[in-house]
């Protein structure tokens, strides 16, 4: 139980529209929580990425990872950047090791169509969609990151790792989350999606699947192949409610999730452990649009917002929880009002979008996710 009302918030901006989304991100944060008030938030700014590898020859400073470890809460941009790699060739992927780290098994990636964007499909019903998936986040075929072989110039060879203790973890984590969204108009379903007819390591993920289904049985547990969900996320994604799924099929499928939504600018995530937590957008440091003030950041204020309520939930302080929704109303505010990012084909940019939030914060309601 936390006994002052500072949350403390290691902030790690990164690398290219990673830094650009951070500024406006920690300006809607501060004028949200001063006008609702009851909390405070402490910003301690920490260096890592690539830019910080190619200066220091460290992606991830000790004292980086120190101050998040000891923080409330760890708000992240994006890292990474193509032309600055590690001697084996492999991109700067700290935000990786983070989750490794820290025990962040349960990567949620909300998939929210915004207020009066055009959706993608055609169907009137994808103008309504509100789907979470959960990519699990520390093992399967990420296990191998660092590890996979190439014999002789061959054949190449990585593992997947499925474990028990992470996967009952897992799967509770998501039937909590279909329990906690029913209350705000969710299904209560939770679809397992895997590869169990060919792999025994997905047959094992299902299994278990199964056993901690039958402990939740208020909510409604199916099963679908990762090939059979990347049709449905395009044929009729406003029947899901939570999908669970191993971490490779997890990376693919929220992106997919994104596009649904208009693109990588408009996806939130958090990667939530046991004790610890980064928000962070889906989205990378995109190379192709940095320093041109083109970067949409509603991802960026959408996992903003997501954790001010995980903190709010954590240590029962119900303004925290308010002010979350209060940015979220605020974004989904100005989005009514006719935002319209460069992402979609519109003009406005960071700083335009985040005049808009900001001003939308001064008078909306809080928004429940
Ligand atoms: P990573 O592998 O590091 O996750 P990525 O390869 O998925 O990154 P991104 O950096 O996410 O690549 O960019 C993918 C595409 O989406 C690019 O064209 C980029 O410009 C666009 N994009 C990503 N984020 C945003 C954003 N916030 N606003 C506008 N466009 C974005």
């Amino acid at each position: 139980m936390k006994t002052n009302d500072t949350f403390r918030i290691a902030v790690l901006p990164g690398d290219g529209i990673g830094v650009e989304v951070m500024q406006p991100c920690l300006a809607v944060l501060e004028a949200a929580s001063n006008r609702i008030g009851g909390f405070r938030l402490a910003f301690d700014r920490r260096e890592a990425g690539a830019l910080c590898y190619r200066d220091t020859g460290v992606a991830l400073p000790e004292a980086s990872l120190a101050a998040a470890r000891t923080a409330d809460a760890i708000l992240l941009g994006a890292m990474g950047w193509p032309e600055i790699r590690y001697a084996d060739g492999t991109e700067i992927s700290p935000q990786i090791d983070l989750r490794i780290e820290f025990g962040l098994y349960a990567g949620v990636r909300p998939v929210r169509a915004l207020p009066s964007t055009t959706p993608i499909l055609a169907d009137q019903r994808s103008k309504a969609l509100d789907f979470v998936v959960i990519r699990e986040s520390t093992e399967g075929l990420f296990a191998s990151r660092g590890k996979g072989t190439v014999l002789d110039d061959r054949e190449g060879r990585d593992t997947m790792v499925i474990t028990r203790d992470v996967c009952e973890r897992l799967f509770d984590f998501a039937f909590e989350l279909a329990r906690a969204r029913r209350k705000n108009g969710g299904k209560g379903i939770v679809t397992c999606v895997d590869k169990a007819n060919v792999f025994a390591s997905f047959a094992f993920f299902r299994k278990i699947f199964d056993e901690r289904a039958a402990l939740h049985p208020d909510i409604t547990a199916n099963h679908a192949y990762i090939d059979a969900t990347a049709l449905f996320m395009v044929r009729k994604p406003w029947e899901f409610d939570v999908l669970v799924t191993e971490n490779m099929f997890g990376d693919i499928l929220s992106d997919l999730g994104a596009g649904l939504i208009g693109g990588m600018g408009f996806a939130p995530s958090a990667d939530i452990g046991d004790e610890h937590a980064v928000f962070q957008p889906c989205h990378g440091t995109a190379p192709d649009i940095a320093g041109q003030d083109k970067a949409n950041p509603t991802a960026m204020l959408l996992s903003a917002a997501m954790m001010l309520e995980w903190l709010g939930e954590k240590h029962d302080r119900q303004q925290a929880v308010t002010a979350g929704q209060l940015i979220r109303g605020a974004v989904d505010s100005a989005f009514d009002r006719g935002i319209r990012p460069f992402e979609i084909g519109g003009r406005d940019g960071t700083t335009e979008i985040a005049r808009r939030v900001l001003e939308a914060l001064k008078t909306v309601e809080p928004a429940t996710a």
